[in-house]
């Protein structure tokens, strides 16, 4: 069979099951966003590693899965990490599962994945929900290169400062934010970014109340001012880029755009970046957009 063809097939050897480490995505809300591969992993590990068993007993019940289920999260993923990676060393497999969504994805299991990787385990990814691709998804603002925040600090300050380095970041933004600081939050972005920049509240999706509204900063104020509805649940917050082409920006892409003639994207990119002292990707990628517009 061509490779191509192969790509949607349902066979897969990571199905079986031994001496490895799974990592299942679990929905963020409807219960039926869930593969049947992955139930069938859950079904046959050795055992399930879950950030809250009670809240993974609801999946686990609706799906008649009978495997264990133990408690992992940030508070004691340290103190067990090395008798998990000795249960997969033996040869038994483990599934890692959150709350909702991809584990490791502002979630706990980021130690377990990298110490099972560093000693060359098998990991294999159970691809599924996650907020902040569901968000995005369906945002309506630039998704071709975006960057990804997690949570701002909880503290005012702390949050404005991380928004102040963010203000001249010219990819898409994505916040993950609760019920508790969605306010507070998107009152500053406002306030440091400008009112006018465009954004979106994506809530409690794939729920009953799910809500995805687009407007500029000040837009979404008013409209989590609207109602305490709005308010509640879980929130992802897409911020468009900064559009201003800063100074240093334009100077760099008439740096680039003297080199390109004359050598490949990487070698320019690579030179403007150690004249700017700034990143090799960013200068990377100005270039590649250089070379594309040549
Ligand atoms: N690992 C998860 C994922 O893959 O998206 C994220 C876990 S993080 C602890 C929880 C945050 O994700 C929530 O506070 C919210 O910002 C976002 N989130 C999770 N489910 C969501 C949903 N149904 N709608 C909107 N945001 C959601």
């Amino acid at each position: 069979m061509p490779e191509n063809e192969q790509q949607f097939s349902s066979r897969n050897d990571s199905n079986s099951a031994s001496g490895s480490l799974y990592v299942v995505a679990t929905p963020i809300g409807n219960l039926d966003d869930f593969s049947q591969r992955a139930i069938e992993v859950l079904q046959s590990v050795d055992l399930i590693l879950a950030e809250d068993t009670r809240q993974t007993g609801k999946l686990l019940q609706h799906y008649s899965i009978k495997t264990q289920a133990r408690s992992y999260h940030q508070h004691n993923e340290a103190q067990l990490l090395g008798k998990h990676i000795e249960m997969i060393r033996e040869g038994k497999s483990v599934a890692l599962v959150s709350d909702a969504g991809t584990p490791l994805i502002s979630d706990p299991g980021f130690p377990l994945v990298r110490a099972a990787r560093q000693q060359g385990l098998r990991v294999v990814p159970l691809p599924g929900a996650c907020a902040l691709v569901a968000a995005l998804s369906v945002a309506g603002l630039p998704v071709s290169r975006f960057c990804f925040e997690g949570f701002l600090p909880a503290k005012k300050a702390a949050r404005q400062q991380q928004l102040q380095h963010l203000k001249n970041e010219t990819r898409t933004l994505v916040f993950y934010e609760s019920t508790h600081r969605i306010t507070a939050s998107v009152d500053d972005m406002a306030e440091v970014f400008g009112q006018d920049r465009r954004a979106v509240i994506a809530r409690e999706l794939t729920k009953t109340f799910e809500q995805i509204q687009l407007d500029d900063l000040a837009g979404l104020q008013a409209w989590l001012a609207s109602s305490a509805d709005h308010l509640k649940g879980e929130f992802v917050v897409i911020v468009d880029g900064s559009q201003a082409d800063t100074e240093d920006d334009a100077s760099m892409r008439e740096l680039l755009a003297l080199l390109l003639p004359h050598v490949g994207v990487k070698q320019a990119a690579q030179i403007a970046a150690e004249f700017s002292g700034g990143g090799r990707n960013q200068m990377y990628e100005l270039a590649l957009a250089l070379k594309s517009e040549q």
